[in-house]
């Protein structure tokens, strides 16, 4: 990976290591001269703010001791208190929390949600516990970062491999630990425990309505369009049902068991009954079985990529065939990747703007659980709707006004919220 320039690169980080923290770096690099006298404080973003590493003993079911590495970093609070998922991977490092909580600060400014930016992750393969295993490591996991976390510093949220029995759990442990039942400090709950409804599909409903939003500005009509996912969990799933649903012919999915390919659309019911029962698209029987490789040059309107980070790179970004890209996932796209596609005149909705749908209803759910008043699923999906549409259209305004890509817009505006706060709230002590 190329390194990022003159960055006086925190010690526990060194330039081999930069990972996903140098693609973020150099995402800032390229905003940095559209921030005017701002600029002047733009090394904030440059660092996160805390880095919280915990080890995570467990007792094994077979009586071992288990250690497991976990994380949790505040990248910035100057807006508001630090929010951002939790992810359970095997590939999980601090340099990835560290972009993914930045990524969360931009989110959560590029949509004008009152928090900062904080991501958490434990290495290990989930896969591979018992249901009280996972118990046993969440709750260990959250009293050790319990000293960081709570409703108005840090609230965390699920992501990759965890959901809302794992935010239970964790909601549970806090309010144990804390001597009362503080809902608020985890949002992505059960509906039972102060979730909202709406929460669970709210990611992908978000990837939808701003890939209208779009394919509105690109001329594309969404009825009968071609769209491709990548990743096929709680975000590229829904995203396909929604796009389903308005007339769009899902053609071909990709994720960790393999591809799928059906020219004249998949049943997208039927492949979402599937992967709940297998795990994965693999083995689908209405589709032909397409190498995973080939994937990336399957022509379409929209191509959904909902999985991990770099995934469309130097490698694979000159075959893609698709008009819209709409990032469902965090980081899929490294900054090389983006030159060439904006070469190939595809139109990219970046994660910060496409996917900010499941921290805008949990901002919504943060809300409720602290008046303790509940809204109706109609008006959660409205309101996400509206706030997704205003985002959007605030962004392509920008990325018109600067002749600059969606991503570089958003950065744009994004920093602009954090660095003013930063600036009006002053260094103290
Ligand atoms: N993990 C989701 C994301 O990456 C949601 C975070 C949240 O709801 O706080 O945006």
């Amino acid at each position: 990976m190329a390194q990022a320039p003159n960055h006086a690169l925190p010690s526990y980080l060194d330039a081999e290591h930069l990972g996903p923290w140098g693609i973020y770096l150099q995402q800032v690099d390229r905003v940095t001269p559209y921030l005017g006298n701002l600029a002047r404080w733009v090394e904030t973003l440059k660092r996160p703010k805390r880095a919280l590493i915990v080890d995570v003993p467990i007792e094994m079911d077979d009586g071992r001791i288990a250690h497991f590495e976990g994380y949790r970093v505040q990248h910035n609070v100057s807006r508001g208190p630090g929010k951002g998922g939790v992810r359970f991977h095997q590939d999980v490092t601090l340099s990835e929390v560290m972009a993914l909580s930045a990524w969360m600060s931009i989110k959560n400014a590029a949509v004008n949600l009152p928090f900062g930016g904080a991501k958490g992750g434990i290495r290990v393969d989930p896969r591979t516990l018992s249901k009280s295993e996972l118990e046993r490591m969440t709750r260990r996991y959250t009293s050790e970062i319990g000293v960081i976390i709570g409703p108005s510093k840090d609230i965390p949220a699920p992501d990759v491999n965890t959901n809302s029995q794992v935010m239970a759990w964790m909601m549970d442990t806090y309010s144990m630990n804390s001597g009362s039942t503080a809902t608020g400090v985890v949002t992505g709950k059960p509906i039972s425990l102060g979730g909202s409804l709406g929460r669970v599909d709210a990611t992908g409903r978000g990837v939808f309505v701003v890939g209208c939003e779009a394919a509105r500005d690109q001329g594309v009509p969404v009825a009968g369009a071609r769209v491709i996912v990548q990743g096929f969990g709680n975000v590229g799933g829904t995203a396909a049902r929604l796009f389903h649903e308005a007339g769009a012919k899902v053609i071909a999915v990709q994720d960790h068991t393999g591809a799928i390919h059906k020219p004249d659309g998949l049943d997208v019911p039927a492949l979402l009954v599937h992967v709940a029962t297998h795990g994965g698209v693999g083995g689908f029987a209405n589709a032909q079985p397409l190498d995973p490789a080939d994937f990336w040059s399957v022509e379409t309107e929209f191509l959904i990529p909902a999985a991990l980070e770099n995934q469309i790179n130097e490698s694979n970004a000159a075959k893609i065939r698709a008009k819209i890209v709409v990032e469902g996932a965090n980081g899929p796209t490294t900054p090389a990747a983006d030159d060439i596609l904006h070469d190939k005149g595809i139109y990219l909705v970046p994660d910060v703007l496409a996917n900010a749908g499941g921290v805008t209803v949990s901002y919504f759910e943060w809300v409720q659980d602290f008046s303790s008043f509940f809204w109706s699923e109609d008006e959660i999906n409205q309101r996400l709707e509206r706030l997704m549409r205003e985002a959007y259209a605030a962004i392509a305004h920008m990325a018109r006004e600067h002749k600059v890509t969606l991503r570089t817009a958003a950065f744009i505006v994004a920093c602009s919220r954090i660095l003013q706060a930063r600036e009006v709230r002053g260094l103290y002590p």
